[in-house]
């Protein structure tokens, strides 16, 4: 599984660029006579016959490698229990650890189906996971992201916002002749700043507004006539996306664009499926707090994986070597007391 999981870094498969994995993928399930679907830069694998289907997911791709790496993102180092590498935590210990379980089920007899899934553009656009769900039909799913082997049932929503504020233009010696719109903007947001959300909920805490890109004037002696700011925003299934743009709506002046507002929150009440997790995992279900292609699914869905999501994103990820056969065994483990 090492060997499997450094090769797997070794391949730049930033979001986007995912040809190259892909096909390396396929030459493994090929050369072990596992049989697969290709759907665009996606691969599906099957087995196992009969009525109830669980579909267990990991995507391929990364985000784009930062500075600050002391080897290089795709140069392979490991230190006592740790491997290094862009995308060792998130998510090709997921990606190595399905490919190791694929060819162990190949040969156990299951009462039911269990469908292996490698997506790609989950770091960027999460369009693989779409196109992948208009073709197969789970009944309960595993979607395979660093949560330290702690299942998890709910995940926040997202919102994507752009305010526009619209003021004009003068010389910056007579501002008055002018509309300064960044002044404009900055009321907007002590409002926005001052929205509470009184309701907890309980995996998931409460929602979040952060201003998180701002642009506005061209040059420091023109009063500026527009102003932009972006607004990053987590909701809950107490206040959701839709609850969320209303209330910042009817409180600001300005211009609003909804940039993105299709991933609800979500959660998978307390069912079979998540006993099945808790008690293979012995641990209570909590809340993901990023974001993963869970709000996809419209079965009962958790989020399980070996790592911590802390070590993602940033120069020198690294996976616990002794988290990779904690997690093959735990999801053969659920996988097996679901399909019994
Ligand atoms: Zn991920």
């Amino acid at each position: 599984m090492i060997e499997l999981l450094k090769k797997l870094i070794s391949i730049n498969s930033i979001s986007g660029n995912e040809e190259e994995i892909i096909s390396f993928i396929s030459d493994f399930l090929n050369q072990n006579s596992v049989e697969h679907k290709k759907i665009g830069n996606n691969i599906i694998v099957e087995l196992g016959k009969g009525q109830k289907t669980l579909s267990i997911v990991a995507h391929i791709d990364t985000v784009p490698a930062t500075d600050g790496w002391s080897s290089g993102p795709f140069k392979v180092s490991i230190n006592d229990d740790k491997i290094f590498g862009l995308g060792a935590v998130d998510n090709k210990s997921s990606v190595s650890t399905l490919l190791e379980l694929i060819l162990e089920f190949q040969e156990i007899e299951l009462n039911g189906k269990i469908i292996f899934v490698f997506t790609s553009e989950e770091e960027s656009n999460m369009n693989g996971i779409e196109t992948v769900l208009s073709h197969i039909k789970p009944d309960s799913a595993i979607i395979c992201e660093p949560t330290n082997l702690i299942p998890c049932t709910a995940q926040k929503g997202f919102v994507n916002l752009n305010l526009k504020t619209k003021g004009k233009n003068s010389h910056a010696a007579f501002p008055g002749k002018g509309d300064n719109a960044i002044y404009k903007m900055i009321k907007e947001l002590e409002k926005i700043k001052n929205i509470t959300f009184e309701k907890e909920y309980p995996l998931l805490g409460y929602p979040t507004i952060s201003p998180t890109i701002i642009s506005g004037g061209i040059e420091h002696n023109i009063i500026p006539d527009k102003c932009e700011v972006i607004l990053d925003i987590r909701t809950t299934p107490i206040y959701d996306n839709n609850t969320v743009i209303e209330e910042i709506k009817n409180i600001v002046d300005c211009k609003i664009e909804v940039l993105s507002n299709r991933l609800k929150p979500i959660e998978t009440k307390n069912n079979e499926f998540v006993k099945i997790a808790e008690e293979v995992c012995d641990s209570k279900s909590t809340g993901f707090l990023a974001l993963s292609e869970m709000c996809f699914f419209d079965c009962p869905a958790i989020v399980l994986g070996p790592g911590f999501l802390e070590q993602a994103h940033k120069p020198d990820e690294y996976i616990e070597i002794s988290q990779l056969e904690k997690a093959k065994n735990i999801y053969k483990k659920i996988i097996k007391g679901f399909l019994n």
